[in-house]
């Protein structure tokens, strides 16, 4: 099963947790014993796991943005000015994939499926790919 949403960023740099949605189309996937492969189909904006704290997703933009600094004399940036974006992109990855088991994302207690905005405020499409044993 193959399904889409959209989210709607709301800063340059943000971290969005879209847990649920993911967790939504899984079960409705019914797919019990498989894969789960969450994909954002962007070149500035990355996918991660991690823990849904408000100070720890602060911490990630915080680090994201000191390893790539905007204007940091970068080449692309005599394009469109986002070079660090696409830096950060290509160190984070675009995507994360998941077991799933008993139908449900076999995530950690402290795991949670989040979009890591770095060029917004704009519209992110997420690509969510569930394959297995129904
Ligand atoms: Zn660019």
């Amino acid at each position: 099963m193959i399904e889409e949403f959209q989210i709607s960023t709301k800063s340059r740099e943000e971290v969005v947790v879209i847990t649920r949605r993911v967790e939504e189309i899984v079960a409705k996937s019914g797919v019990k014993n498989g894969l789960a492969l969450v994909y954002v189909p962007h070149a500035t904006a990355a996918v991660v796991l991690n823990e849904d704290e408000p100070r720890l997703r602060e911490d990630i933009l915080n680090k994201v943005k000191s390893l790539f600094p905007r204007g940091a004399g970068y080449r692309h940036d005599e394009i469109d000015h986002n070079a660090n974006a696409h830096l950060a992109s290509v160190f984070l990855g675009p995507f994360v994939v998941m077991p799933v088991v008993g139908g449900r994302l076999a995530r950690g207690t402290w795991q949670d499926v989040m979009l890591v905005e770095m060029d917004g405020p704009r519209t992110r499409r997420v690509v969510v790919v569930v394959l297995g044993q129904a």
